[in-house]
């Protein structure tokens, strides 16, 4: 496929603008003037409106293609989400306008969805109270590591490390020392659960919090979590949710019931926000009754009279975290799935989000190697570990896939897991998308084993093949130049 730099011919144009007049800036210095034109595409406005398209074509999404990418819960998302934040009082509401204006309720609709957000959430995970502010799952964690820390620092305990088990996700033992935390890894057992006895070990008087995902990260519930709540409590040590995986156990569980103080959820994973690219996202935080003073401001408030208005007033708050009050688009979104789908809809979705998951591991169990003898919850993982032998690792079965129309698994996470594939088919699948996809794994499965190297010249089907990942890192080319000054500097061309 050409860029859209080798398409067009001088001279050609889209629009046509006025000539400059040519003393238009007549104090500009002449060293920061052009010699010659910028080297821009000349192209026709068909050819540019061809090329973006061809190229929004190309996309892998959700509205496209199954999406079966482990850990990050590429959820579908409802078109009537999308159809209630589209409407103008919620779309066209700025963060600047005033609350209260010539007795007017500028904002109370907003106020109001934020307010009633919260208490969803509440509801949901047995928090005592949310903050909808931090900006993704992993600003999540950092909020809530630095409400452990303002809770420590309060009490006059000296705490110096937060434990982690060695399946957590890489933003768990970021987030805790950005807080200004040692952080200590446990291992994981051979059942795949945080091996309890090393766990306890590790805690002591300096524990200021132990940070959990559950199910964790290799799809698997926690069964000793009371126990290790009651462990880390004893030290007055808090316990961290990570909730990037709630939608296994949505209506069923409550973080808070567990023993859980304090728990981030990911909108964009859980409650059916998009996501991909980096953003938006939403990882709203919820505290029990005793790390509220310490929640972010500003608060949203109810008065007495039912006015909502934003509260600045918490002497012991952690202070601002992000700008404004959070990704608003996301959380209108989220809001709208939570009324949509209701308590037994969201049973329904964490009841079906686990039986895909388990409906994937039963029938790939003959060819790959499962983590878990037993049932999992929303996401499976495998290794391809049998495979390696052959020459054929979990990176030669994702790029296949890609030629066969799917969108790989999660490969090589979580990292304890050697030639990791992990599966997360989420709740909206059929039955026959879900077969498709086992079909072609188990059918790459038989290939590996009569011709790997066919496996390797994947993908075929994209305009930039199998790429050399090392010369990619090492001698990243990341820009086009043109013909002429690519060899004056000397770079190969672009391959
Ligand atoms: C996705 C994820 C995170 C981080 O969330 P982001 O929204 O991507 O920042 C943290 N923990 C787990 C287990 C996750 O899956």
């Amino acid at each position: 496929m050409r860029l859209i730099f080798e398409k067009g011919a001088p001279g050609r144009r889209g629009v046509k603008l006025p000539e400059p007049v040519s003393d238009a800036a007549p104090n500009w210095p002449a060293e920061l003037r052009r010699a010659t034109p910028a080297p821009l595409p000349e192209v026709s406005e068909v050819e540019v409106v061809r090329h973006y398209t061809e190229l929004s074509r190309r996309n892998f999404s959700v509205d496209t293609h199954f999406y079966p990418l482990g850990s990050c819960t590429m959820k579908y998302n409802p078109k009537a989400c999308e159809a209630v934040a589209s409407l103008p009082g919620f779309l066209d509401v700025h963060p600047l306008w005033p609350q209260l204006r010539h007795g007017g309720l500028l904002t109370q609709g907003a106020l109001q969805l934020l307010w009633e957000t919260e208490r969803l959430l509440s509801e949901i995970t047995g928090m005592a109270e949310f903050t909808l502010q931090p900006l993704a799952g992993a600003h999540g964690e950092l909020t809530g590591a630095m409400i452990i820390a303002a809770y420590h620092r309060d009490r006059g305990t000296r705490k110096t490390h937060i434990i982690i088990p060695d399946s957590a996700h890489g933003t768990n033992p970021a987030s805790a020392r950005l807080a200004g935390y040692e952080v200590i890894t446990v291992p994981s057992g051979p059942d795949g659960l945080v091996d309890f006895d090393r766990f306890r070990t590790a805690v002591n008087s300096e524990t200021a919090a132990v940070m959990l995902t559950c199910p964790n990260t290799l799809g698997l519930f926690e069964r000793r979590i009371r126990e290790i709540a009651d462990v880390v409590h004893a030290v007055d040590g808090l316990l961290y949710y990570d909730g990037a995986n709630l939608n296994a156990l949505l209506g069923r569980f409550k973080p808070a019931d567990m023993g859980f103080d304090v728990c981030h959820v990911n909108l964009h994973k859980t409650f059916a926000t998009p996501h991909g690219g980096g953003g938006p996202g939403a990882g709203p935080v919820g505290v029990v009754e005793k790390l509220r003073p310490y929640l972010p401001i500003s608060r949203v408030c109810k008065r007495a009279d039912g006015v909502f208005y934003l509260d600045y007033d918490a002497p012991k708050s952690i202070g601002y975290i992000a700008p404004f009050y959070g990704n608003f688009g996301v959380i209108v979104r989220a809001y709208a799935y939570l009324l949509m789908l209701g308590r037994e809809g969201l049973l329904e979705a964490s009841g079906m989000a686990v039986l895909n998951a388990n409906y994937v591991q039963e029938r790939l169990r003959s060819r790959f190697e499962a983590v878990t003898k037993g049932r999992c919850m929303h996401e499976c993982v495998f290794s391809a570990k049998s495979f390696a032998a052959k020459g054929v690792h979990a990176l030669d079965f994702a790029k296949a896939l890609i030629d066969r129309g799917l969108h790989p698994p999660t490969v090589y996470f979580p990292l304890i897991v050697p030639e990791a594939l992990m599966i997360e088919p989420t709740e909206t699948e059929t039955r026959e998308t879900l077969d498709r996809f086992v079909d072609a794994l188990l059918e790459l499965a038989d290939l590996a084993d009569r011709d790997p190297e066919a496996l390797h010249a994947a993908p075929r089907t994209t305009p930039v093949g199998r790429l050399d990942e090392v010369a990619a890192a090492r001698h990243p080319d990341l820009r086009w130049r043109p013909p002429a000054i690519s060899s004056h500097l000397g770079d190969s061309p672009v391959s």
